[in-house]
């Protein structure tokens, strides 16, 4: 079996699947030598990679020389455009492009000068030897520099295809231009066979395959034989080289359908030929090769093909990169109208031109100005009749019916799925189609889709790994600095001493002793809390502790220090460092102390005589002491100022009595209870009067003050001008007080007066009462018995029972303290519910204390010098 290089060598060609034969229509431009048309005013060179691989070299008002560079860049795939002309860049902007979208696109425009006033670097061609020493990298950075680009169509950067991944084999040189009326490569290699082979060679010189063939159509003899000489002339080695005609039909020049015409090998979807070891090169782009190395001349114009009916001069021109469109329509004298079709490239995969404005490029081999007659307009698009002739022409066995079918209902996905990519949109199946389906544009538009999609998701993807990245330096600097703040951490540690030990222990038991002020601060003084106090007690004694056993501690390692160590600078330091934990440590004893005074403020400031050995006892307790206290005195003074009442009470407790319209407890004998109490109401009838809407008054006032402190919320700590107000729960604490000293005075008067009172439950009781009368300096004043009155009007509860006792009901007290116990707790009942039943035996116990108190009053008015007794 013969190799692959055999058969090659023995001219075996290989058919193609598909194809068309339409007609040619090549002679209406091939007659004549190629030449040049005149030169345009204004060239535009598009710079669409400025911004991603290159910037550019000129800005507007800069003068430039014919094929001097406009762009710079410094990465390999980078391509560079150059000035066609001399002139001056007279703008960079936005300019229509050649393509079908006819989309804008960065342009830099030069002014002609009409100079032609070349860049220095082009000089006079290098001889042979001297290319042949070049080195293979100089020759790409020329190629490179040179901007060279595959004009047969891609426009793909030369100097990257000619540095292949794997070893190329097989050269092809695409002579073949299989598309109908183009005839730029067949005159370029009639006229140029000679700067062609010196291409080849040098590609050869980079590469160096084992076999070249130039592979030239049939249709083309001249160029046929214009190739073989120059290849006879070459410096190429003896049967390396060699022409191949091959048959005429369309598409054979399209790079896989050439390979596999030639070597019967399919490259596979998604490869390139380099893969198969083979290398395919334009014909045109060989002579722009050579002229780079051996010239050092850029690429600043290719042979355009203008044909077709609507032109008076068709032909085969050198044209320079970025000549407009519209130049070439004037100056090859364009006989068609504004609507007359202009298309770049041939007939089957050329686009229309949707503004004439826009310039030539490298890739742009021919300007078809076709009349009616050679292109007529479209026909309406019918529906598929699925005759599969579409698929019979297509050279690259795909389904075109079903290509169209995901085409047209934009499901790319699933048109990509039927390997839409390898569509080269050669124009077979529209051609053939019967429904005159323009099938290629659809494809066009669902490949440009998914170009898109897919630069979306790359662009995605750069922006998540983007985003890992910088989640993942984050993370790794955080955990740096956490490493770091450990080891710091460490470091200080193993670094420090005893006493510093010590004096972070005082700093954190300062630090607890703080919380726990602030934390009583926001509690409220007012609500002073037994847990607060507790914990305030625990931090000063953790503070005082800490203080204690920094001092304790500071002081036995100074002891323990032997003399020589104690002398010096170390023993100064070491001293130095023990005051400073003592004043620290006293500091903060202050502080805590100062926290747990701040709580208690507003109590300890009105009874601090009063609390003075029992500073841990609940603020309420105390309350509810006096209050029971002044119940007593109350309850005393009562029964001091019915004497004869309590006795009738006595002897008929078991009788059931009724009282004006009240629920009080009943009595036995109502008249003499009745003779009785009207004795002494009628002694004091204005006074208990008075004496009762006063008690209405505070009592009013005192419910209101409770109902007021009991609907805040917010225990704040009373400012001096609130607390006078009577409103305040301070204010009512201080009525209770004032009431207990008031009433303990009046007992005292009484006693004096009447001297039937046990001494001992006097001084007993009056204990509380007698310190905070000292507070109280009004304590004879008719403030103190205004709030004596008040009080009453409290414990008018305890004065129920005091009648209660008086009608016989009760059963004898077992003690004065027990007794004044349970009547605070029936006055806080009371109180509490507010029910109508203890309402109404709160003013019946009320009528009766005030008009002890009342009494009282009097005595106490008529005896002041007793008060100073006590
Ligand atoms: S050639 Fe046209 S009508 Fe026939 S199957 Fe293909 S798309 Fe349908
Ligand atoms: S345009 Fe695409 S689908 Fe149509 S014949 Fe050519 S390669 Fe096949």
């Amino acid at each position: 079996m013969l190799t692959l290089l055999e058969q090659i060598d023995k001219g075996t060609l290989w058919r193609i699947p598909g194809g068309i034969h339409p007609p040619e229509h090549k002679t209406l431009s091939n007659q004549s030598k190629i030449s040049r048309l005149p030169l345009a005013d204004h060239y535009l060179i598009p710079v669409p990679g400025v911004g991603e691989n290159c910037t550019l070299a000129v800005k507007v008002g800069d003068t430039v020389t014919k094929g001097q560079p406009l762009t710079l860049g410094e990465g390999f795939r980078h391509l560079p455009v150059h000035a066609p002309v001399s002139g001056r860049v007279v703008a960079i902007e936005e300019r229509a492009s050649n393509h079908a979208s006819a989309l804008p696109v960065l342009t830099c425009v030069i002014e002609n000068d009409h100079q032609e006033k070349w860049i220095e670097s082009v000089h006079t061609p290098l001889s042979l030897e001297q290319v042949a020493e070049m080195d293979n990298d100089d020759i790409i950075r020329r190629i490179q520099s040179a901007g060279i680009a595959g004009l047969g169509g891609a426009a793909f950067p030369t100097h990257i295809k000619l540095k292949p991944v794997s070893e190329i084999e097989l050269l092809i040189i695409n002579g073949v231009e299989c598309e109908p009326y183009i005839t730029s490569d067949d005159k370029l290699m009639q006229e140029s066979c000679d700067e062609i082979v010196r291409g080849i060679e040098i590609v050869h010189q980079l590469l160096s395959p084992k076999r070249i063939i130039v592979a030239i159509e049939d249709n083309k003899p001249e160029a046929v034989e214009q190739m073989g000489h120059a290849l006879n002339r070459s410096q190429l080695p003896s049967h390396c080289a060699r022409v191949s005609k091959i048959p005429t039909l369309y598409p054979s020049g399209g790079e896989k359908q050439l390979i596999q015409i030639l070597t019967g090998q399919e490259v596979p979807s998604g490869a390139i030929p380099a893969n198969l070891g083979i290398l395919v090169q334009n014909v045109g782009t060989a002579y722009s090769i050579a002229q780079a190395v051996y010239r050092n001349m850029p690429l600043i114009e290719r042979v355009v093909t203008l044909t077709g009916q609507n032109i008076a001069k068709p032909g085969n021109y050198w044209v320079p990169i970025g000549t407009p469109v519209e130049h070439l329509l004037e100056v090859g004298q364009f006989r068609g109208d504004a609507n007359a079709p202009v298309i770049i490239g041939g007939p089957m995969m050329g686009y229309m031109l949707p503004n004439v404005a826009a310039p030539i490029t490298k890739g742009t081999n021919c300007v078809l100005m076709p009349s009616e007659q050679e292109v007529a307009p479209p026909s309406p698009e019918q529906p598929c009749i699925r005759c599969g002739e579409c698929a019979q022409a297509c050279p690259a066995q795909l389904l075109p019916q079903q290509l169209f079918w995901h085409a047209k209902a934009q499901e790319y996905d699933k048109a990509a799925s039927y390997n839409l990519r390898d569509c080269i949109e050669c124009g077979c199946c529209s051609y053939v189609c019967p429904s005159d389906i323009p099938l290629v544009e659809y494809y066009r538009v669902a490949k440009s889709a998914l170009r898109q999609e897919a630069e979306e998701k790359k662009q995605a993807e750069l922006a998540k790994q983007r985003f890992d990245s910088r989640t993942l330096r984050l993370e790794q600097e955080k955990q740096a600095r956490e490493e770091k703040a450990k080891q710091a951490a460490e470091r200080r540690k193993a670094q420090m001493t005893g006493s510093d030990k010590d004096a972070v222990a005082a700093a954190m038991a300062r630090i607890q002793a703080k919380k726990a002020a602030e934390a009583q601060a926001s509690a409220g003084a007012t609500t002073e809390k037994p847990q607060d106090k507790v914990a305030a007690a625990i931090a000063r004694a953790k503070a005082k502790k800490a203080a204690q056993k920094t001092s304790s501690e500071t002081e036995t390692e100074t002891s323990e220090q032997p003399a020589s160590q104690v002398k010096g600078a170390d023993n100064r330091e070491s001293a130095a460092v023990s005051q400073k934990e003592k004043v620290a440590a006293a500091i903060a004893r202050a502080k805590a102390k100062k926290a747990a005074q701040d709580t208690a403020d507003t109590t300890e400031a009105s009874q601090a005589p009063a609390q003075q050995g029992a500073e841990t006892a609940p603020l309420s307790q105390k309350d509810k002491v006096a209050a029971a206290i002044a119940r007593a005195k109350a309850k005393k003074a009562a029964q001091a100022g019915a004497n004869d009442q309590q006795a009738a009470t006595v002897e008929h407790r078991d009788e059931p009595i009724e009282r004006t319209g009240e629920t009080a407890k009943p009595s036995e004998s109502q008249s003499a209870s009745t003779d009785d109490t009207e004795g002494t109401e009628k002694a004091d009838a204005a006074a208990a009067k008075k004496a009762k809407i006063a008690a209405a008054i505070a009592k009013a006032k005192a419910k209101k003050a409770q109902l007021d402190a009991g609907a805040s919320d917010e225990p704040d700590v009373m400012t001096p001008a609130e607390d006078i107000e009577a409103n305040s729960p301070e204010a009512i604490k201080k009525a209770k007080i004032a009431a207990a000293v008031a009433k303990a005075k009046a007992k005292k008067a009484q006693q004096a007066g009447a001297g039937d009172e046990p001494k001992a439950e006097i001084t007993t009781d009056a204990e509380p009462a007698k310190a905070e009368a000292n507070d109280d300096a009004e304590a004879g004043s008719p403030e103190a018995i205004k709030k004596a009155k008040i009080a009453a009007a409290v414990a008018k509860a305890k004065a129920k029972k005091a009648a209660q006792a008086s009608a016989g009901d009760e059963q004898l007290a077992p003690s004065e303290s027990q007794t004044d116990i349970e009547d605070f707790a029936d006055a806080e009942d009371v109180a509490d519910t507010s029910s109508p039943e203890a309402i109404k035996k709160a003013k019946i116990a009320a009528a009766v204390a005030k008009a002890k108190a009342k009494k009282l009053a009097k005595a106490e008015a008529e005896t002041p010098n007793n008060e100073h007794k006590d």
